[in-house]
């Protein structure tokens, strides 16, 4: 079986001189009053578009924005594309043309008169029921004004959809950009032969939501640090008191005998020994607990600051990390004390060798308020799609544009 980057063309493959390229991106960006609130991820998409176009290709970009409903006119006004038409124009400084129907003939009217600083953006794909259902009419009318595909949307290709699945099985020409490639020749340095010490540093909300890359990383790596949320189940799994914090009941087991299975294995998991709490999230008194355990009527809320010191010793003798999920609420500045302990002990691993990576979304904002982002070595631009990929499950918008054996 083919894995990795193994049998997918990159862009610097094709010849696109001339050549209409269909480019799959995620502009899935925050939008506030009609404009685009933060760029990040259309910043991310640049080398990818400059490159198409030093190449003098005749670029088609298409993406999603939010979850709209029906493509109904609540929808056009709230999730359209074009504040991001606006601020491409004027990052490329070239014309955006925003094409209203991607399922119509007007993309190829348009291409056909297309001029050297002119660029089509498809309107969200969304607004079109047969995008989310991988229906073959919407990828075939997709298609037939495409020559060459290329997929650079990380963060959508755990979907299948018609632009990520449907429409590369109709292309003969396929690939992807240079921040897919960035990210799966990262993300798969965490599941082959890692350099050890490997630690995982787990946090966030939802335990259920990573049981998956637990499962896929236990013998991978060589010890867990379990902070946030998630770690008032592992303590709670163990007898301890964990007062009104998040509890995932149903994950109780789950956590009782992943411990277990890691101490078959000689493998550390390293757990809070203190916590910040408080009795009410709104302006509630907030204190330093002695140990692990948390009394009645009060919830965790971060780390303390014996288990700082804790995590920190393990993290600084690691060579690699992967960290996903904060150790806090750090969207409030009182609690992010944990979370960016995290950042500062893994940010100068890089720099010795070290191999350092985020993943999820809430990860990156928290990596990136943290103002030490360009120290690690990758933070992931997918949220879901990286933890899958880290499940060890094949992307379909990756699988898509694979040679088959
Ligand atoms: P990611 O998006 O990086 O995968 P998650 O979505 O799993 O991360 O978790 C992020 C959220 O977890 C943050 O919004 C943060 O406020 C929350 N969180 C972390 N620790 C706690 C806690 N002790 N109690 C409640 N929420 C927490
Ligand atoms: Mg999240």
């Amino acid at each position: 079986m083919l894995t990795g980057l193994q049998g997918i063309k990159t862009l610097k493959d094709f010849d696109l001189k001339d050549k209409v390229v269909f480019l799959r991106l995620d502009l899935n960006v925050p939008l506030k009053d009609s404009q685009v609130s933060d760029d990040t991820r259309i910043n991310a998409c640049l080398p990818t578009i400059n490159y198409c176009r030093e190449q003098g290709a005749k670029l088609v970009l298409a993406s999603h924005l939010g979850r709209p409903k029906d493509g109904g006119a609540e929808d056009r006004q709230k999730y359209s594309l074009e504040p991001v038409a606006k601020k491409m124009g004027e990052i490329l400084q070239c014309e955006v043309l925003l094409v209203e129907d991607p399922g119509s003939d007007a993309p190829k009217a348009l291409l056909s008169g297309l001029k050297r600083n002119q660029i089509l953006l498809l309107e969200n794909l969304r607004f079109d029921p047969r995008e989310k259902k991988n229906d073959s009419s919407f990828s075939a009318v997709l298609a037939s004004y495409s020559d060459v595909y290329i997929n650079d949307a990380f963060g959508s290709s755990h979907r299948a959809h018609s632009s990520t699945a449907g429409l590369p099985e109709l292309m003969k020409e396929k690939g992807i950009g240079f921040l897919i490639e960035k990210e799966v020749s990262m993300l798969s340095q965490l599941l082959s032969s890692p350099e050890s010490p490997y630690t995982a540093v787990l946090g966030g909300v939802k335990v259920s939501d990573k049981i998956d890359v637990i499962e896929n990383l236990i013998d991978r790596v060589d010890s867990f640090i379990i902070g946030g949320a998630m770690s008032y189940t592992f303590l709670k799994a163990q007898g301890i008191a964990v007062g009104s914090s998040l509890v995932e009941t149903d994950k109780l087991s789950f956590a009782r005998e992943m411990m277990k299975r890691l101490e078959a294995r000689d493998k550390t998991i390293l757990l809070p020994v203190d916590h910040i709490v408080t009795n009410n999230l709104n302006k509630g008194e907030v204190h330093i607990t002695d140990d692990e355990k948390i009394e009645e009527g009060w919830m965790g809320v971060d780390i303390g600051p014996k288990t700082i010191s804790r995590f920190q010793e393990a993290l600084k003798l690691s060579r690699t990390v992967f960290w996903n999920g904060p150790m806090g609420i750090f969207e409030n500045p009182e609690f992010s004390k944990g979370t960016f302990a995290i950042a500062e002990s893994i940010a100068p691993l890089h720099n010795e060798g070290g191999l350092t990576i985020i993943g999820g979304g809430d990860s990156a904002a928290a990596a990136s308020a943290s103002g030490l982002a360009s120290k690690m070595s990758h933070i992931s631009t997918g949220g879901g799609a990286s933890l899958e990929f880290l499940q060890g499950k094949n992307l379909p918008g990756i699988e898509s544009v694979r040679r088959r054996r």
